[in-house]
């Protein structure tokens, strides 16, 4: 098979004129190993001119759809692979209220559908951020204010943010997560998912991080009102700006979901011209998700 490649949209309706032409695109990223039937386990078939695989074994017919993240898309794959586009090439947020309109469905569904995008930019977790580390945390969610003794509001949204610097101090990987508090218990999963044992951390002084020193290499500067962190707080000004671009639904509850899109796009920002076919072949290789799990937010 052919990858697609690039952010051009004219070229992407080319490939993509029609469902079809996806269903082939999701047939060869599913099975470009071989096929092995979800039913029985059975190694040979057929391609089925619906480009479903028939399992000679079982006699089951498996859509190329069928157990990933684009198991029972109503609106037609042509669209879903537009919004999976829109969403991993362009730099701006969109919500789902344009996305619904762009493509003439429901906001409930677009959102919903975005959702699962967005499920399938979660972070690996494999590649911990490493060499040099800006920490810190900050808040999202109703009115700006200053850091000046973190803020106990409980209406907003508590988050830990961590940048990856290269030499030249150039942001180089970014993740952030949603916490409780600002204690270092709270910090402590953000530092093990993300952080390499090896990086070196810098934070300000608050104490949240000293316990953390035990067992990370972290070195603890005055903010200097922010003058020694310009990287991070660019990060957590965009950050901000991106929630903003979401008005529905941007609850404490799904903040998670747009942390991890905002971090997969600035982390893959060097990598745009294969960002769709990544995000594609993401979505084939998880299961599906169903809208129950998404409005519970269950972990799958
Ligand atoms: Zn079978």
């Amino acid at each position: 098979m052919s990858q697609f490649e690039g952010q051009n949209i004219v070229d992407f309706l080319k490939v993509f004129p029609d469902d079809e032409s996806c269903l082939v695109y999701l047939g060869d990223l599913k099975w470009k190993d071989g096929f092995q039937c979800v039913k029985c386990g059975h190694q040979s078939g057929c391609q089925r001119k619906d480009h479903g695989y028939f399992c000679y074994r079982c006699k089951h017919i498996e859509s190329p759809t069928a157990g990933t993240l684009f198991h029972k898309v109503r609106f037609g794959l042509r669209k879903a692979f537009c919004i999976a586009f829109e969403m991993s090439t362009s730099s701006k947020g969109i919500s789902s209220i344009q996305m619904g309109k762009r493509y003439g469905i429901r906001q409930g569904t677009a959102w919903f559908f975005m959702q699962k995008v967005r499920k399938a930019m979660e972070s690996s977790q494999k590649w911990p951020l490493c060499e040099l580390v800006h920490v810190d945390e900050f808040v999202v969610g109703g009115q700006e204010e200053g850091k000046k003794g973190r803020s106990y509001n409980t209406q907003k949204t508590k988050v830990i943010v961590g940048v990856e610097l290269n030499q030249k101090r150039g942001i180089k990987r970014v993740y952030a997560q949603v916490i409780d508090d600002y204690s270092s218990k709270s910090f402590t999963p953000f530092f093990e998912q993300h952080i390499s044992k090896d990086a070196k951390i810098v934070t300000d002084k608050w104490r949240g991080y000293t316990p953390l020193k035990k067992q990370y290499n972290i070195d603890q500067i005055p903010s200097n009102k922010g003058k020694n962190f310009k990287e991070l707080h660019l990060i957590i000004h965009q950050i901000k700006s991106w929630i903003r671009t979401i008005p529905t639904h941007a609850s404490k509850f799904h903040m998670k979901k747009y942390l991890d899109e905002f971090s997969y796009r600035i982390n893959r920002s060097q990598f745009k011209q294969t960002i769709f076919h990544k995000i594609i072949e993401r979505m084939v290789k998880h299961k599906p998700v169903y809208q129950y799990q998404i409005i519970q937010n269950l972990s799958v």
